[in-house]
């Protein structure tokens, strides 16, 4: 049994903050939101300085970090840290700071895993955004390889102060779920970055409502998060393309469903919808991250099948 958290409640509300901003933004919190910190007992404590890996808020009473960080590969740069998932282990594999074994960022990580506490993991995806990962448990300490190996838990079983208590099939359960998530915001940032951050139907501009959409299912959430099978549409089309009033066909010309076109309803759906029928959308620039006809084929025979008629 592993010893009692004098953090525990600390711990309980830094996490609820994490998951709401994690809600808040979609699953990537920009660091501005996440350099806020949280209220407790009064005081702001922080998540950490996204400077370094291993933060301890120095309002902590025990010797347990309570936040890890990684930070995003910028591409065409080497990597900061080496940490990866290590699916055979399902885990995480998560380094050291450099320097002496026991200097205090090392202890404090160390400590995480002697007394089993959970422990909130930033992921950087790109630059300045990060993907929460929680709880998370040091489960494997090597100070010779200078490694600990972190597992995922779930948010109701494993937060409750009794160290992790999920079986290793919910770990691993866990764990692909945040390599699905990983996935998805890959292609959520290569998609946007394709289209220059534009809905490819109306053009719209605005980071906070340009999403990233799937043509068709994502059959292998492990591979490649394919551009081809991405577009950017804003929150309205993306909706509309998703529930079927309206589909874009393998030659990119935008079609809204047969019942909103004879509908007669205020201007935004005259101009936000009706308008484009007919229209067709803007490409990206490269070839390569050009929609890939096929997919766009196999989606559109969907909507027509459903709609009506295109
Ligand atoms: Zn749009």
């Amino acid at each position: 049994m592993a010893p009692t958290d004098p953090d525990h409640q600390l711990r309980v509300v830094a996490s609820q903050r994490a998951r709401e901003l994690g809600q808040r933004y979609d699953d990537l919190v920009p660091v501005a939101a996440l350099g806020e910190g949280f209220r407790y007992e009064n005081e702001r404590v922080s998540f950490g300085s996204f400077q370094k890996g291993i933060h301890r808020p120095r309002q902590m009473r025990g010797a347990a970090a309570l936040t890890l960080l990684t930070a995003a590969r910028v591409p065409g740069r080497p990597a900061p840290y080496e940490d990866e998932l290590d699916l055979e282990n399902r885990a995480i594999v998560y380094h050291y700071r450099a320097g002496p074994i026991d200097q205090p960022d090392n202890r404090a990580l160390r400590a995480a895993y002697d007394m089993q506490v959970p422990l909130i993991y930033f992921h950087g995806v790109v630059p300045g955004q990060y993907m929460v990962v929680q709880p998370v448990f040091v489960t494997r300490d090597d100070p010779v390889t200078r490694r600990v190996l972190l597992e995922v838990g779930l948010p109701i079983s494993d937060f409750r102060g009794e160290g992790m208590v999920s079986s290793p099939d919910v770990r691993e359960y866990a764990l692909r779920e945040v390599r699905l998530r990983l996935h998805q915001q890959r292609f959520r940032q290569n998609v946007l970055r394709a289209y220059r951050h534009r809905c490819t139907v109306c053009a719209l501009r605005e980071p906070a409502l340009v999403q990233a959409a799937h043509i068709v299912e994502d059959a292998d959430a492990g591979g490649i998060a394919a551009v081809v099978n991405g577009l950017a549409l804003c929150a309205i089309h993306h909706l509309a393309y998703d529930r079927n009033l309206m589909g874009i066909d393998p030659e990119g010309v935008v079609h809204i469903a047969r019942r909103l076109r004879d509908e007669r309803d205020g201007p935004m759906l005259r101009e936000g919808l009706q308008g484009f029928h007919g229209g067709r959308i803007v490409l990206p620039r490269r070839l390569e991250n050009r929609p890939d006809p096929v997919r766009l084929e196999q989606r559109f025979d969907r909507f027509v099948e459903i709609s009506g008629a295109a």
